[in-house]
């Protein structure tokens, strides 16, 4: 601190004292505190300033966090010598020359108070060569140094183009600041997060980052939002993003936003700015947040990067001197024009998938290239799914994407698991139809007279023998038996076992649907004999399907399947609760058998420098899922195992996800992976497709909540019915 104009002890309270100006250095040093917090808003009003003057290239330089050393050198157009020093010591801009400009302001400093605030806290040095004016002149570069606030020296400096700013010991001189700084590592986190909102707002500009000698990212000019983006995050989210463009009443949004598939549980990959300039704004994210409505849960969020621009006296940057954040003058506008811009790249996306899904992503019987997956790829939505979903391709629905051919059956170890190593999953014969020792077995037959089929508890469930644990699964495409190492006799041989088809003609499917109940349900163990299961016409197109003793009778607001349960009870079912459940457990199961399949040719993944560190932090979990990897140098990854569970491009897609930071355990993965292969609210689906979710349902463990812990099923016996409507207390 300068103690020439203070004195070291605090005056008495009662002692009057003369008003005086405040001297200049200590005016920057009260400005400092609130301009100046860290390195990283150094870094930040340094680089504007370069941007500011028309910088095209710019260099970064941290050493231990920003403590000892910032640099920033650039090639813009330069400080003439004699504004040298007006520029480092008071409040001086060349930016806003009167009230009306500050009200329009187009460059990002305007205060005129960063470089003396700086100066005033640390040592600097300023050096620059102003353009000559003449094409090829070089003009002569100077420098000036200030101490604390005070002019050191200044003189004649060699320096070919731009400005060079040096600052070292920021904050030596103010050890209260100091205290305030996180580690070096985490100060320069910070530098290195700042640096790439202003790298991502303008990638024209080439833009590198080293701490000390180290290089930490380089950004050419000219690239497009994209290519920084895929610097940044992992290829896992970038590759899917989706790009918008949205006008509305002066008012443009533009810029990528996330698949809703890779959502993550952080909202840290949210990116806002305002007129070029990054912003933190609540308003903003909420609008985007409301536009993934119905494709994300309420804790997840997706990734975006959403430039708003809109007429400068719409918006006041003048709230506060970090001028992080913006006070908007029609909030609602805003709102608006963000949300129809983020909803305008998904709707884009539904259109992709719809096309996708027209084209059967089951059917295709070539594998996958699984080479550099494309930009901009859209997945099957749930709302195409093929009819069957349920039935058949739950038992190998374990990932979202499915646009490899069927693989066989996952075996299990007590049905005789047979590694096969040299056959590549995705190109394995066809699946047959086995059949499944199904829903019905599987629910608790009612003891006799009551209508108890549905058990109240997991334990209940639990209990239950529920014999598919070979994750087998039949094909709705007809296929011959297949060979027996994937067809254990477990299976077919369950005394009493039921099979149900779910096929694609709604026809062929209750017929065999009522035969199958009549095979699996003596007569004498429900009430109802005659008509154990089948179905019946309703109003409005709705057909009631029996499962056992449950009906269904229909779907509200397409997300609720409305069953009775014998004669008493109304059992209300949450779609993509139930369907949740279901394939979490599967999921779980699968992965925790940790069997493997090795790759007849490995699989090389590229790694990027986020997911390496991840890499190493699931590498046990991964091994004991039943991944056989090895690291291949620096920035690839060598997959020679898989869990016998996925597909070849399952697996790829699961590690991806996983190394992409998206998710935080393992648990979430799965809840992940069940929540987004899951059928969504808002879905119709055939009487035929529910009474399969609910015949699967049935023999889920744990199926009275969703993986997130919402309630999956809802009841109402008589009792309950009579209370509702008052007539019993
Ligand atoms: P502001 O950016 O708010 O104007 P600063 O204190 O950051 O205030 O900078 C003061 C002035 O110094 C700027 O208005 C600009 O004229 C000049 N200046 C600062 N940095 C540079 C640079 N890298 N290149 C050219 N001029 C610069
Ligand atoms: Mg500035």
């Amino acid at each position: 601190m300068t103690t020439a104009h203070t004195t070291s002890a605090a005056p008495a309270p009662s002692e009057r004292r003369q008003i005086r100006a405040l001297p200049p250095e200590l005016k920057n040093q009260i400005a400092a505190g609130e301009v100046v917090e860290r390195p990283a808003s150094v870094i930040k009003e340094l680089v504007e300033n370069s941007m500011d003057a028309g910088a095209t290239h710019i260099d970064v330089t941290i050493e231990d966090g920003g403590q000892t050393l910032i640099m920033v050198r650039d090639n813009g157009s330069g400080i003439p010598q004699d504004e040298l020093e007006l520029a480092v010591t008071r409040h001086a801009t060349s930016k806003v020359y009167n009230l009306d400009e500050l009200m329009r302001i187009g460059s990002y400093g305007f205060r005129g108070e960063a470089l003396p605030s700086i100066a005033s806290v640390s040592s600097f040095r300023i050096t620059s060569a102003p353009d000559s004016g003449t094409a090829g002149v070089p003009s002569d570069a100077y420098q000036i140094s200030v101490l604390h606030g005070v002019v050191q020296e200044q003189g004649p400096a060699a320096l070919h183009r731009g400005t060079l700013v040096e600052i070292r010991n920021l904050f030596g001189n103010v050890p209260a600041r100091l205290k305030f700084l996180k580690t070096q590592s985490t100060e320069a986190k910070r530098c290195q997060d700042l640096l790439a909102r202003l790298a991502l707002a303008r990638p024209d500009v080439g833009i590198t980052f080293s701490i000390g000698k180290r290089e930490v990212w380089r950004f050419p000019a000219n690239q497009t939002l994209r290519d920084r983006l895929a610097v940044l995050w992992p290829p896992a989210i970038t590759d899917e993003m989706l790009a918008f463009d949205h006008i509305r009443q002066g008012y443009r949004a533009y810029g990528l936003t996330g698949h809703p598939q890779k959502a993550q549980p952080r909202p840290d990959r949210m990116l806002f700015w305002v007129n070029g300039r990054a912003v933190n704004d609540r308003l903003m994210m909420r609008a985007t947040r409301d536009a993934y409505k119905g494709r994300l849960l309420s804790k997840e969020y997706p990734q975006v990067a959403l430039f708003l621009e809109l007429d400068p006296e719409w918006v006041d940057a003048n709230v506060h001197p970090a001028k992080n954040e913006v006070r908007f003058r029609d909030e609602n506008a805003v709102y608006m024009a963000v949300r129809r811009a983020v909803e305008q790249a998904l709707e884009s996306l539904t259109t992709l998938e719809q096309v996708e899904a027209g084209q059967d992503p089951f059917t295709s019987a070539a594998p996958k290239d699984m080479g550099t997956p494309r930009a901009d790829s859209g997945r099957p939505a749930p709302a195409t799914k093929p009819l069957g979903f349920w039935g058949s391709m739950d038992d190998r629905s374990v990932m979202p994407q499915r646009h490899h051919a069927p693989v066989p059956a996952p075996t299990s170890a007590d049905t005789g698991f047979v590694q096969t190593p040299g056959v590549r999953r995705d190109m394995a014969p066809a699946a047959m139809p086995v059949h499944e020792p199904d829903a019905f077995s599987a629910v608790p037959q009612p003891p006799r007279g009551t209508t108890a089929a549905m058990p109240r508890n997991t334990d209940e469930a639990e209990a239950t023998p529920t014999p598919d644990t070979t994750g087998a699964f039949r094909t709705t495409e007809p296929a011959p038996p297949a060979p027996s190492a994937y067809a254990p006799s477990t299976v077919t041989q369950e005394p009493a076992a039921t099979s149900v088809e779910i096929e694609t003609g709604l026809q062929a499917t209750s017929a065999f649907m009522a035969q199958a109940a009549q095979d699996a349900m003596p007569e004498e163990t429900t009430s109802d004999s005659t008509e154990t299961f089948g179905t019946d016409n309703f109003s409005e197109g709705d057909t009631a399907v029996r499962i056992g003793d449950l009906t269904y009778m229909g779907q509200i607001g397409d997300t609720y399947l409305v069953v009775r349960q014998g004669r008493d009870k109304l059992v209300l079912l949450d779609q993509h609760a139930v369907h949740e459940r279901i394939l979490y457990q599967r999921i779980m199961r699968d992965a925790s058998q940790g069997l493997s399949q090795l790759l007849a040719i490995p699989m090389s993944l590229p790694l990027h420098a986020t997911e390496s560190t991840r890499l190493q932090e699931l590498w046990t979990e991964l091994g004991e899922m039943g991944f056989s990897l090895q690291t291949e140098g620096s920035g690839s990854l060598r997959v020679k195992g898989i869990p016998a569970s996925l597909s070849q491009s399952e697996a790829r897609d699961f590690l991806r996800e996983i190394l992409s930071g998206q998710v935080q355990s393992m648990e979430d993965m799965w809840a992940l992976m069940a929540c987004k292969s899951a059928i969504k609210a808002r879905q119709k689906l055939t009487p035929d497709e529910a009474a399969g979710l609910i015949a699967q349902w049935l023999k889920t463990p744990d199926r009275t909540y969703c993986p997130h812990g919402r309630p999956a099923v809802v009841q109402f016996d008589i009792d309950a019915l009579e209370k509702l409507f008052k007539r019993k207390g």
